[in-house]
């Protein structure tokens, strides 16, 4: 689960941070609104706390254009004490839900719980291609009818290779969704990952679904019928 923070107060940032790592996200922090409005839109997040004071960028500024640019993740905004008219124009714009600041940290981790819970039910719940399937809710994985046992990495790299199917994914990308490594860890971890998700899901059956594209990364697909 991907969280993405956009709040400039350093303190602020900093705690919430460490908090939700602790609890065990992949949490970026952005410092300003243009910062956050950029990653918020390529990094495929599964849910962005929006401070609404921000430089450079307001907070409503980054939730109306991330939902006009069609991103449906829920945001949970962060307002203060004395603003109102904020919770109601923020939730006119389409954030999910509030806190008004300050907050206890068990509070935010409860609403961001279950904003993530929210979320998750609003996704498909079956990813095909081909005969392989992943039932994302109940996390199990056929292919041909055959049940595939993978681990927690092995199923994560799976289902982002099948939400993005067709796609190459590079291996910083990969590393980034699934192992939170920057784009300076050492990739090998991917291609291990690889070869052992291939040795599970393609290397008993026809046609192949995982293909390496040289000097890229990772694309999983059906191959096209002769
Ligand atoms: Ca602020």
């Amino acid at each position: 689960m991907k969280i993405l923070i956009i709040e400039d107060e350093p303190k602020t940032g900093d705690y919430l941070r460490k908090g939700l790592v602790e609890a065990g996200f992949v949490v970026d922090l952005a410092r300003d609104g243009l910062d956050g409005l950029h990653l918020a839109l390529g990094g495929d997040y599964d849910l962005v706390v929006l401070d609404v004071m921000l430089p450079s960028l307001d907070g409503w500024g980054v939730l109306q254009t991330l939902r006009r640019a069609g991103h449906a993740m829920p945001v949970l905004f962060l307002t203060a004490r004395d603003r109102v008219e904020d919770r109601v124009h923020g939730l006119e714009l389409g954030a999910d839900d509030y806190l008004v600041k300050p907050f206890a940290f068990s509070e935010f981790l409860a609403r961001v719980r279950t904003l993530l819970r929210r979320g998750k039910a609003q996704e498909p719940e079956i990813l095909r291609v081909a005969d392989l399937e992943m039932d994302t809710i109940r996390r199990r994985v056929t292919r041909a009818d055959v049940r595939i046992t993978l681990t927690a990495k092995e199923f994560a790299l799976l289902e982002l290779l099948l939400r993005r199917q067709g796609q190459v994914l590079p291996r910083s990308l990969i590393a980034s969704q699934v192992w939170d490594m920057n784009f300076d860890s050492d990739t090998n971890v991917i291609d291990v990952a690889v070869r052992r998700l291939r040795a599970k899901v393609d290397e008993p059956f026809e046609p192949k679904l995982i293909r390496t594209v040289r000097g890229m990364g990772y694309a999983l697909e059906a191959p096209e019928q002769p």
